[in-house]
C-alpha cells in the first residue's frame, strides 16, 4: 500500500534509541487528530515506551471521553509545560497536520527543536520540515495510515480495546460514518479489526454524535434556517457565523463542527461554505463534492489548505465584505464547479 519498508525500520530504530518521545497534533484538533495521537500514546506504552501528547488548544467536549485523553497537555492552558516538553523531546511525532505552521500556537519551537520529526499524515502536499515522512493520501485517516504502520511493522495484535476506539473516532470522524473517502475496502477490514478487539462501535458513535447540547443542536438550527445562502448558478451554498451568533448560542470549541457538510448534503450543490468570525479573523471551511479542488481554491485565496474535497483556511476582512468577495471569486470557477457536478453524479 505504499509504506516502505525501510520507513518502518527507520522508525522502529528511532523508537529503540529515543528516550523522550513527545506527540503533537495540529491547532483546533478534530476526532482524527485526537485519535490518532492517542492511539499511538496508547500503542507506544503496549511497547513499554512513554511518551507525552501536547494538543495545541482543547479537545472538543465529544471527544473528552476518549481513552486517556486527561493526560495530553493542552498548550493553551500550559504553555511553559508544552514549551520544556518540545525543547526536551528527542523524537516528535506530527500527527494529522502537513506543516509545523498548522499546530499555530508552538510552531517556531517545533521548528527549532533539536528532536528528529516525524509526520504521519494524509493530507496533501506536506511542507519539506520533517525528517521522516509517512503522508498517504489515498488513506480515509491518519488513523488508519498509522494502524497500517502498525500493522506492517507485525505488531498490530498488540492493539487493545482502548487503543482501538482511539484508531475507530479517527476513521469514523474523518469519513463523517463512513460516507466519504471511504472507498478503499482496507478501511473497512481495519474497522472490522478495531471491533474484533472487542470495542463498542454503537457507543462510540454515539459519544460523538449524539452528544449535542441543546445550544449546540440550535446553533445548526440557525445556520441553516437563517444564515445560509444558495447560489443555484454557481452550484454553491455557504454559511456564515458572526460573533454575535456565536454568543447567543453559547458557542464551545467544536460546536461548528459537521455544520457545513449539511450545505453540502443539497442536491446540485457542489461547493460548500462555512465562514466563522473569529477575533482576527474570518475562518473559512470548504467541502466539494467531485473534482473540483478546494484545497486548490483555499491555498489560491484563503491563505489554507487541506485536502481535494476538504479544505480550510482564513481572511482578513469583515464578514459582509468576505460574504461579497467569495461570491465574487466563484464566478471565475463556474464552469470548473458546474463540470465537476456534472461528472460527480
Ligand atoms: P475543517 O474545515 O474541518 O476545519 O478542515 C478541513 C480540512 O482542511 C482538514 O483536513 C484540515 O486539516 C484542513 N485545513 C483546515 N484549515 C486549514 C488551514 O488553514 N491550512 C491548511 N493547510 N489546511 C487546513
Ligand atoms: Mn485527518
Amino acid at each position: 500500500m505504499g509504506i516502505p519498508e525501510s520507513s518502518i525500520s527507520y522508525l522502529i530504530k528511532l523508537l529503540e534509541e529515543k528516550s523522550d518521545v513527545l506527540i503533537t497534533t495540529h491547532y483546533n484538533p478534530d476526532g482524527d487528530a485526537i485519535g490518532s495521537s492517542l492511539a499511538l500514546y496508547h500503542f507506544l506504552l503496549s511497547q513499554g515506551i512513554n511518551s507525552k501528547v501536547l494538543i495545541p488548544n482543547e479537545l472538543p467536549s465529544f471527544l473528552q471521553w476518549m481513552p486517556a485523553s486527561k493526560d495530553a497537555v493542552i498548550y493553551t492552558e500550559e504553555p511553559e509545560k508544552g514549551n520544556e516538553l518540545i525543547a526536551s523531546a528527542d523524537l516528535i511525532f506530527c500527527m494529522d497536520y502537513n506543516g509545523l505552521g498548522r499546530v499555530k500556537l508552538f510552531t517556531d519551537q517545533l521548528r527549532a527543536a533539536n528532536a528528529t520529526r516525524v509526520l504521519i499524515d494524509h493530507h496533501i502536499q506536506p511542507e519539506n520540515e520533517f525528517d521522516l515522512v509517512f503522508s498517504i493520501t489515498s488513506v480515509s485517516s491518519t488513523s488508519e495510515l498509522l494502524y497500517q504502520i502498525i500493522d506492517e511493522a507485525g505488531l498490530a495484535a498488540s492493539i487493545t480495546k482502548d487503543m482501538a476506539e482511539c484508531f475507530f473516532v479517527g476513521i469514523m470522524t474523518d469519513t463523517g460514518s463512513f460516507s466519504f473517502a471511504c472507498n478503499r475496502p482496507e478501511t473497512f477490514e481495519i474497522a472490522a479489526n478495531l471491533i474484533r478487539t472487542g470495542m463498542d462501535v454503537e457507543r462510540v458513535h454515539r459519544m460523538v454524535y449524539d452528544t449535542y447540547s441543546e445550544s449546540r443542536m440550535r446553533l445548526l438550527g440557525h445556520c441553516l434556517g437563517s444564515n445560509m445562502k444558495v447560489l443555484p448558478e454557481y452550484s454553491t451554498a455557504y454559511i456564515w457565523l458572526t460573533k454575535n451568533d456565536l454568543e447567543e448560542y453559547n458557542y464551545q470549541q467544536g460546536d461548528t463542527e459537521g455544520v457545513v457538510n449539511y450545505a453540502l448534503s443539497i442536491q446540485n450543490v457542489a461547493v460548500a461554505a462555512l465562514f466563522t468570525e473569529r477575533d482576527d479573523r474570518i475562518r473559512v471551511s470548504l467541502r466539494s463534492k467531485g473534482e473540483f479542488s478546494v484545497n486548490e481554491f483555499a491555498r489560491a485565496h484563503f491563505n489554507g489548505g487541506g485536502h481535494r474535497n476538504a479544505a480550510g483556511g482564513d481572511i482578513f476582512k469583515p464578514m459582509n465584505e468576505t460574504l461579497q468577495w467569495f461570491e465574487s471569486l466563484l464566478s471565475g470557477y463556474r464552469d470548473e464547479i458546474q463540470k465537476s457536478l456534472a461528472n460527480y453524479k
